[in-house]
């Protein structure tokens, strides 16, 4: 059997093309770090194409160089895209510089050193084995997200793929006999084309299981923020009240909840309309932010009603806490509102280590009742 070099890269060009084009038409919309992973895709296969088109082109000529040169800068910095899509997805905050630098390095050294045949073959080379060098110990890292094993595929690819381009590299550097032309009928040019058409299906693998991991992210948080405000929903809150209220059992500290419900909130929306209403609700959230510390845990409980959870406070702490926010919305919320935002709260402190969450909002919610009953805009209990 006869496996020749040109059709080996020319099939995984059209591989590359065809995933190009169909990832950002059937992934539809997307967020920063798949975009970033397609940008990636299509200057990589941009890269490959002129390639090609420059090995048609008179060996050395200018438009060899442009081409050559143009396909450099775009393989280098398809990789940088990638990086950046790589970094992102497992949780950190993506600048990839090096791999950018290097992007322009390369290319600038490749279009400046171009007559040069073994030093545009061994910078080339050498460079994009440092890149992919790189971007592996990036994947290598300790991600900051929960991280499935597609990296682990993209580090088989790309340590598969560095062991090649540095031989190549090497050999049109150091044996420039053996390696005369891109398309040299060499051995490492045959392991290059299959390890290049083995990567381009793991990296497709990778991206579509990356971009699935963090879209199951994105559920899961949504499954525990409020939409309109972004703060814990109940089932959250409950879910980690519980953990709280055994800790403080466990370690025999004081614990407090306040239960908060806006004041003449369906009067609001009657005369300003929902859309005020909902913004009056953002502030809010915004307000319950901007006074909780560590510890304190907040949630929309449901309609206009909040709940905040106070660990290591005693009543008099809880109290501050309330004092903080009646402060906060007079000093920061009502300004900015052409209505009176105000509210009335229950107390409820742990009261013995029976005590459970429901009761204690029980009682809560009775301070609550109570602070209404008596003219609203103040809270009782404890
Ligand atoms: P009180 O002072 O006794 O608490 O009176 P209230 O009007 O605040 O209480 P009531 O329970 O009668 O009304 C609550 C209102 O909150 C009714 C509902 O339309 C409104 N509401 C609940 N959720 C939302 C929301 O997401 N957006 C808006 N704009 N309004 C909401
Ligand atoms: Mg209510
Ligand atoms: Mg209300």
């Amino acid at each position: 059997m006869h496996i020749d070099v040109s059709t080996l890269l020319i099939a995984m060009t059209l591989n590359m093309l065809t995933m190009a084009v169909a990832l950002p038409y059937f992934m539809g919309h997307v967020n920063r770090p798949a975009r970033r992973a397609q940008v990636g895709i299509g200057l990589q296969t941009a890269g490959w194409v002129l390639l090609l088109l420059s090995s048609m082109c008179e060996a050395g000529g200018w438009l060899d160089r442009l081409l050559s040169t143009l396909s450099m800068g775009c393989i280098a910095g398809g990789m940088a895209f990638n990086a950046v899509a790589f970094d992102l997805w497992c949780g950190r905050q993506a600048t990839a510089r090096a791999p950018a630098i290097i992007a322009v390095l390369l290319t600038l050294g490749y279009g400046a050193g171009f007559s040069n045949y073994a030093f545009r073959v061994g910078w080339a080379n050498g460079l994009l084995t440092v890149q992919m060098a790189m971007v592996v110990i990036a994947l290598c890292r300790r991600p900051q997200a929960p991280v499935g094993r597609w990296r682990w595929l993209l580090v088989i690819s790309l340590l598969a793929q560095m062991v090649v381009t540095a031989w190549r590299g090497a050999l049109g550097a150091f044996y420039t006999a053996d390696f005369p032309h891109f398309f040299a009928p060499h051995v490492v040019n045959l392991v290059f084309a299959l390890v290049a058409n083995i990567t381009v299906v793991l990296s497709l693998a990778a991206i579509l299981l990356a971009h699935r991991d963090e879209a199951a992210r994105e559920l899961e948080r949504l499954a525990t923020v409020d939409g309109l405000t972004g703060v814990l929903n109940r089932r959250a809150w409950l879910a980690q009240a519980g953990i709280d209220l055994a800790i403080s059992v466990r370690y025999r500290q004081p614990m407090g909840v306040l239960m908060l419900d806006l004041d003449h909130f369906k009067q609001l929306n009657d005369t300003r309309g929902h859309a005020a209403g909902d913004r009056a609700l953002q502030r809010f959230a915004a307000a319950l932010r901007a006074v909780s510390r560590t510890g304190d845990v907040f949630c929309r409980y449901g309609g206009e009603e909040f709940c905040v959870l106070l660990n290591r406070a005693d009543l008099a702490a809880v109290q501050a806490y309330d004092r903080r926010l009646r402060e906060w919305l007079a000093d920061h919320v009502l300004p900015t509102l052409d209505f009176d935002l105000s509210y009335s709260a229950g107390i409820a402190m742990r009261l013995s280590d029976a005590d459970t969450i429901e009761a204690m909002l029980r009682r809560a919610d009775a301070g609550l009742y109570l602070a209404k009953a008596q003219g609203r805009a103040i809270t009782l209990g404890g």
